[in-house]
């Protein structure tokens, strides 16, 4: 089924509980902070429904159409479909955004290859997992994903400091378990649901730990507080930040004051095994969107840049071009990695086709830690004047306006207000505030640079590099290899 755009934004009139800004949020679909990036998602599901549209952003099933974005991939062309309707979707929009559901439900396909973990513990923990799959599809659910606790002190357990700085469990009941503690969360307070698992626990052999809990959290359900990071959008004018005014993904603290979680939206309760797969599996699938978003942020960088040389008649110079060419090379690196990925897919234990597991998490360390590099060559090349360009209104203002329409014209085919709009982009894309934040939820929202170096240290096959040099240097074929 899919929803239609009125039934996202009505689902989220819940009586949810959202404060920004030391303000009680009444209705998060018509708030300044939260209407833009609403309106995305909502445009999503419509565009879900739009004959041009339709056949790429869905797919049938016994006569019913269901998201792409939605669909557990078993197949190679389930993923380029994937990639194709989000195309579609930043085209139509103008931009790009991360946290729309697309790129985090796949942490539950994860945990669907961990079934038979679960299935140990307790049978009806494997059924949820296989429902809340299935649910996904069937109702177009919006999930986001609910990893990180404050955490507290590092240097001490979780038992020796205020208990809540890790969500835990602080009873059971008949109808379900009740949890306490706060997770950060991008994009929650717009959101249906979120999957909460625990942040890498500090267990060395315990086998049960009350901190080791997976579930399902209902984004309105009573106790869920969502406290939220101030929004960029409504700061400053639309046409001279026109990315942070539509794109932004409002960032939460999210608060859980004894939420009661039904049995059936519970995934693990207490057994620090489930919780280890589930960490060591997080982003077998959702990395591929999550790098991919990092292949249209090059594509704007190149853009903004290239536009500005050729604006500017600076694409003539070698110089120019060498820059322009190592933004190139960082783009097609990721696509390099994205494809090989998909082309080289492998099965996974659950039967889904899982993007090639080095190289995809390869192509996070490639894509994630050369960004602040390469949006600095961009920087470069679009020049000083992205950060020191007026306002819009100083364009439009008496006084003001000549000046700037003679020292903003470049040629007879660049005018003054072009060259402020692209300006005006570069720079948020670049410069502001919110390009600011965009650089640091690459480098943290899918964990930390560390993290992502442990998945390419665990998902490659060293066997291939220590054969070639057993060989090469006569070492006895006594050595096995293992450490
Ligand atoms: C914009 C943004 C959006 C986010 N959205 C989400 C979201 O939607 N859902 C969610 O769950 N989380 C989200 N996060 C949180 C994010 O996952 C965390 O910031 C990240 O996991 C790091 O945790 P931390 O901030 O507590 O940093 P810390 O754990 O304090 O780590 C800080 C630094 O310490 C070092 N460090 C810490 N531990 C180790 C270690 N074991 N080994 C080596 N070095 C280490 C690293 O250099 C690390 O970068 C978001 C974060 C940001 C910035």
């Amino acid at each position: 089924m899919i929803r239609t755009a009125e039934a996202y934004r009505d689902a989220l009139r819940d009586g949810r509980e959202v404060w920004i800004d030391n303000e009680r949020v009444a209705d998060v679909t018509t708030h300044p902070a939260f209407k833009p990036i609403i309106d995305v998602k909502a445009r999503m599901y419509e565009m879900a429904r739009e004959p041009a549209y339709q056949d790429a952003l869905t797919y049938q099933e016994d006569g019913v159409r269901h998201s792409t974005f939605q669909r557990p991939p078993r197949e190679t062309a389930h993923w380029t479909d994937k990639t194709t309707a989000l195309d579609m979707v930043f085209n139509d929009i103008g931009g790009v955004v991360t946290r729309v559901g697309d790129e985090t439900v796949g942490e539950m396909w994860s945990l669907l290859d961990g079934r038979d973990v679960l299935a140990e513990i307790d049978p009806r923990f494997a059924e949820n997992i296989d429902r809340h799959i299935q649910a996904v599809v069937e109702h177009d659910v919006f999930h986001v994903s609910a990893n990180t606790d404050p955490k507290g002190d590092r240097s001490l357990p979780p038992q020796e400091q205020d208990p809540d700085m890790m969500v835990h469990v602080v009873r059971e009941t008949d109808a379900g378990i009740i949890i306490r503690g706060a997770k950060y969360e991008t994009a929650a307070a717009y959101a249906d649901q979120a999957f909460l698992k625990p942040t890498v626990g500090a267990w060395s052999n315990e086998k049960l730990s009350d901190y080791a809990v997976g579930c399902i959290v209902k984004m309105g359900a009573p106790g869920v507080k969502h406290i939220c990071r101030t929004g960029f959008a409504g700061k400053g004018s639309v046409a001279d930040y026109p990315l942070a005014h539509r794109f932004d993904e409002v960032d939460v603290l999210m608060v859980l004051d004894d939420v009661l979680i039904p049995w059936e939206d519970v995934f693990f309760y207490r057994h620090t095994r489930a919780a280890q797969h589930v960490r060591a599996t997080l982003h077998r699938y959702s990395a591929f969107p999550y790098v991919l978003r990092i292949q249209y942020m090059a594509d704007m960088m190149i853009g903004a840049a290239m536009w500005n040389a050729r604006q500017t008649g600076l694409d003539k110079l070698q110089a120019v071009r060498e820059k322009l060419a190592d933004l190139v090379c960082y783009r097609e690196g990721i696509n390099a990695h994205l494809t090989s990925a998909i082309a080289l897919a492998q099965r996974s234990p659950a039967g889904l086709l899982m993007p090639h597991q080095s190289m995809l998490y390869a192509g996070r360390v490639f894509a994630c830690s050369n960004l602040p590099q390469m949006m600095h060559i961009a920087r470069e090349l679009c020049g000083g004047q992205i950060c020191v360009t007026p306002s819009a209104a100083a364009f439009q203002a008496d006084g003001t306006k000549d000046w700037l329409a003679k020292f903003y014209s470049l040629n007879d085919q660049w005018q003054a207000e072009d060259r402020r709009k692209l300006l005006a982009f570069a720079r948020d894309l670049l410069n502001s505030d919110y390009a600011g934040h965009r650089l640091t939820f690459v480098q943290f929202a899918q964990a930390p640079h560390f993290n992502h170096l442990a998945a390419v240290y665990n998902a490659f096959d060293f066997s291939g590099p220590l054969d070639f040099v057993r060989k090469a240097a006569s070492l006895s074929d006594r050595i096995t290899g293992a450490s």
